[in-house]
């Protein structure tokens, strides 16, 4: 299927979701995940007009950059080792995936302007999922102060692959709490307005409870 046919379905699901919940469409972005495709399929992605997109690998991430000349805004939305750090750190506008104080640390010591992270909540308690425990998330915040160029812009989750989404509503709308809960503290470092959350098969539900970003793969691109 073409991207735009694609996009076209994707599009009208995201509008019902917001109807629903009386949220405007334009509340919500879709980040394009690549990771799965070619180059030619993620320039499709660009000409089709998304402009986000995701990748969670450093190497692949940083060739198809380089392949569709930069065009677009990258959201790293992999598992992130601070030695990759240095790679990836003037391709991605935004980090999905920060989730210890030695990765903060890292990004602090290779950025030369303020980094766009959201911290990675494993709300679910899987132990395959990356994530810090959601009652670690407020000391954690804090903590991050020190890193002056670090900046928390929302909050990421990976919901468990549900056979029916309706399942992950719970783990949407815990994240949802957690992030009111930081973005309350006021903070400066931590604005923390957005939600990064929903996936192929579970994105209406992540909208309907407040996703700000959806990650789409397969559905868009696949
Ligand atoms: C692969 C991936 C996605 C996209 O998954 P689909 O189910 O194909 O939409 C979203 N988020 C993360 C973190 C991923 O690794």
């Amino acid at each position: 299927m073409a991207v735009r046919q694609n996009l076209a379905r994707i599009q009208q699901e995201i509008k019902s979701a917001c109807e629903r919940v009386g949220r405007e469409r334009n509340s919500v972005t879709i980040i394009a995940v690549t990771k799965y495709v070619s180059d030619e399929r993620a320039l499709e992605v660009l000409e089709a007009g998304v402009t986000n997109i995701g990748e969670n690998r450093a190497e692949e991430a940083v060739r198809k950059w380089n392949a569709l000349n930069g065009k677009g805004t990258w959201h790293f939305i992999g598992t992130l080792q601070s030695r990759k750090v240095k790679e990836i750190i003037d391709v991605f506008d935004y980090i999905h995936s920060l989730d210890r104080l030695s990765l903060a640390k890292e990004l602090q010591k290779r950025a030369t302007k303020p980094v766009n992270c959201f911290i990675q909540v494993n709300v679910s308690g899987e132990t395959s999922k990356a994530g810090i425990p959601p009652t670690d998330l407020l000391s954690f915040v804090k903590e991050l102060e020190r890193y002056s160029l670090i900046k928390i812009v929302g909050l990421m989750t990976m919901a468990p692959n549900e056979e029916n989404p309706e399942a992950t509503r719970p783990i949407f709308r815990e994240l949802k709490v957690l992030q009111e809960q930081v973005h309350a503290l006021q903070l400066p470092h931590a604005p923390c307005n957005e939600l990064s959350m929903g996936m192929s098969n579970d994105f209406h539900i992540a909208i309907e409870e407040g996703a700000t970003f959806v990650r789409l793969g397969t559905s868009l691109v696949g």
